[in-house]
């Protein structure tokens, strides 16, 4: 008789009422996966594309065939460690690195796991963390500092987009000046909190009063509404020159952002949700010597180091809210209503 454990089962498309808590078989290890035992694990937008479907179709994007169970920000305890993986033992607490690749083609082999033509997701493109178990390569494990509770662990999923749009392909600088849009969202908050250790000057643009006011109060100079025009907000901010670096996972908000840098400034982005096809000059962008680059996710070595920074007390996780593993719908709702600063995290 195999083992059977509860998870939260998407049947289908449809509102958060499509999800239900389930008795399933339990995850067969195979070669070189680990078993663990799932504590925490983050609300990602994908979660909820699983069953709304995704604005527009993105890579790695696949469409779910379900019943399915996603979660990819997890984080837990091994209950099982594979052969060869002596390093580890049942009991140590890991999170899951949730990028997959080939190992073998010149990206992975640059480091750059997420450029990798078989890149794909765990937790997305395979059973996720919203179960009490789950089977994971033993290679995507890092182990939680001691320092960082289990939710706080889920929550850093979304620091390794946040630093390769900051630091990575952003370039910050101390004494930079950084835009941040979508500045609620998990990206959006990490993205203030890197730039902000970074030594940059932050200003935030988020939809909500209540939002604007976090984002100031975690450090930022100002904030305004990027559902209005922004770029004359933001160069009366900084006497007229534009700021160095504006992260932006909107894209219908790109002419704003363009017009909002400085000279050389670089426009990141991180996602699209707004809108994938905006219309904007060109000339506003070349001849000011300013660039756009992507930034889709970050690759091992940074999810590493900003581990290691949260681990020292440098960078500090934002955990909107927490929900048992049984109210996930509601954690659904929370994520949907666009009210949420930071992470939402479900406990299991
Ligand atoms: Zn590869």
């Amino acid at each position: 008789m195999s083992r059977t454990m509860n998870a939260a089962v998407v049947r289908g498309r449809g509102g958060p009422e499509v999800i239900s808590i389930d008795r399933v078989p339990m995850p067969e290890p195979r070669a070189g996966e680990a078993l663990v035992r799932v504590r925490a694990c983050a609300l990602n937008r994908m979660d909820v594309w699983a069953r709304t479907g995704p604005p527009q179709p993105i890579f790695p994007w696949k469409e779910p065939v379900y019943p399915l169970i996603t979660g990819t920000g997890i984080a837990g305890e091994l209950e099982t460690v594979p052969a060869g993986m002596g390093w580890f033992r049942p009991g140590d607490r890991v999170v899951v690195f949730s990028p997959l690749s080939c190992g073998r083609c010149e990206y992975c082999l640059r480091g750059e796991q997420t450029m990798c033509p078989e890149y794909h997701i765990f937790g997305e493109h395979t059973q996720g963390g919203f179960a009490e178990y789950v089977a994971v390569p033993s290679a995507n494990l890092e182990p939680i500092p001691a320092a960082v509770d289990f939710a706080v662990a889920a929550a850093t999923t979304s620091y390794p987009t946040a630093w390769r749009c900051v630091v990575t392909q952003g370039e910050v600088r101390p004494g930079d000046d950084v835009l941040v849009l979508a500045a609620g969202g998990g990206v959006g908050v990490a993205a203030i909190d890197i730039a902000l250790h970074a030594g940059a000057r932050v200003f935030a643009c988020a939809s909500t009063e209540d939002k604007r006011r976090r984002a100031v109060a975690m450090g930022a100079a100002a904030a305004s509404n990027h559902t209005a025009p922004f770029s004359g907000w933001i160069l009366e901010q900084t006497e007229g020159r534009g700021v160095d670096i504006v992260v932006d996972s909107l894209g219908a908000t790109w002419p704003e952002s363009i017009r909002s840098l400085a000279r050389a400034g670089r426009l990141v982005v991180c996602g699209a949700t707004l809108d994938n096809k905006p219309v904007f000059d060109i000339r506003e962008l070349y001849q000011r010597h300013r660039s756009i680059r992507g930034a889709p996710m970050g690759n091992r070595n940074e999810f590493r180091r900003v581990l290691k920074l949260i681990a020292e007390g440098r960078l500090h996780p934002t955990v909107d809210s927490v929900f048992p593993l049984d109210r996930i719908r509601d954690a659904h709702r929370r994520a949907e209503s666009r009210d949420s600063f930071g992470k939402i995290v479900v406990t299991v």
